[in-house]
Parts: structure tokens; C-alpha cells; sequence
């Protein structure tokens, strides 16, 4: 059965900021079980990040928490370790959260704390595209290939 890297949270882990979670509705979570082996990583833990904690945004090549501190060596830990996982398990592909300053790809939050989107990946989906991991943050996108 091949590989599929997917966000924790994703998976209903309430390893969100605030404690919280982004679970899939239960019938997407049976689909992906029925056709995939999930591999959950939560980088922002993996990276030695508690839960809860304040929420963290992407400032070009750094990521800072909403208290001012910079947090980008525990997101860059937590990255090193998706991709490890990713190739330990032969995961090609990752399914990873929308808009995160980790997971989000595509599109992240603009450092400002406002609710504002940019254009750009969070630390772990740009680090996995690196190592040839093609990444979806919309589940039913891997049915259709
Ligand atoms: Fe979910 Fe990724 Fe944030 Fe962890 S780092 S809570 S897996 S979006």
C-alpha cells in the first residue's frame, strides 16, 4: 500500500496551537485509510513546539511566534524530521494543512498576525517539495490521480 505523509492534525490530533485539532470528516479519513498507509507528523511538535503555544507566522525566511519570538530552528528541526519520515516510509506524496506556517503550501498567513494569506509554503511543505514529495492540502484531490 503506498505512503501518504499527513499533517496529525489532519487526522484529528489536537496538536494545533491552541490545543485544537483540523480532523477530515470521517468519511475522508475511511477513503484515505482504504487506499493509503498514513504516516502523521506534526513538524511544529516533532520540532520540540508545545501545545498548546502562541501561534507562529512566516516573516520571509524566519518564522516568529506572535509574542515576537523567533521560532524558525524548531520549525526547520520539524521539517528535517517530515522528510525523514517521508523517505523512511517511501511516502512520494503528503497531504498537509492549508495555510500553516509549517504544512501550508501555496499560500501561507503574511506575518502580521491579521488574518492576511501570501503567497508562499510553510518551512515543512517547502522542504518536502525540496526532496521531491509532492504535496496536496485538499483531500480528495488524491482520488482523482
Ligand atoms: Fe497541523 Fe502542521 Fe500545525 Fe502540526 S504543524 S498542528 S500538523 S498544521
Amino acid at each position: 500500500m503506498e505512503s501518504l505523509l499527513v499533517s496529525a492534525c489532519l487526522l484529528g490530533a489536537a496538536c494545533k496551537y491552541n490545543g485544537g485539532h483540523n480532523a477530515l470528516p470521517p468519511d475522508a479519513l475511511e477513503a484515505l485509510r482504504r487506499r493509503y498507509r498514513l504516516i502523521p507528523v506534526c513538524p511544529e511538535l516533532a520540532g520540540g513546539l508545545p501545545v498548546p503555544r502562541e501561534p507562529s507566522e512566516r516573516r520571509g525566511a524566519r518564522v516568529v511566534s506572535r509574542d515576537g519570538r523567533d521560532v524558525t530552528a524548531q520549525f526547520q528541526r520539524g521539517a528535517e524530521i517530515a522528510a525523514r519520515l517521508a523517505e523512511r516510509f517511501g511516502a512520494k506524496k503528503a497531504l498537509l494543512k492549508a495555510n500553516s506556517p509549517s504544512c501550508g503550501s501555496g499560500q501561507v498567513y503574511d506575518g502580521s498576525f491579521s488574518g492576511i494569506l501570501t503567497q508562499g509554503d510553510g518551512i515543512s511543505a517547502a522542504y518536502l517539495k525540496c526532496k521531491n514529495v509532492e504535496i496536496f492540502t485538499v483531500y480528495f484531490e488524491l482520488f482523482q490521480i
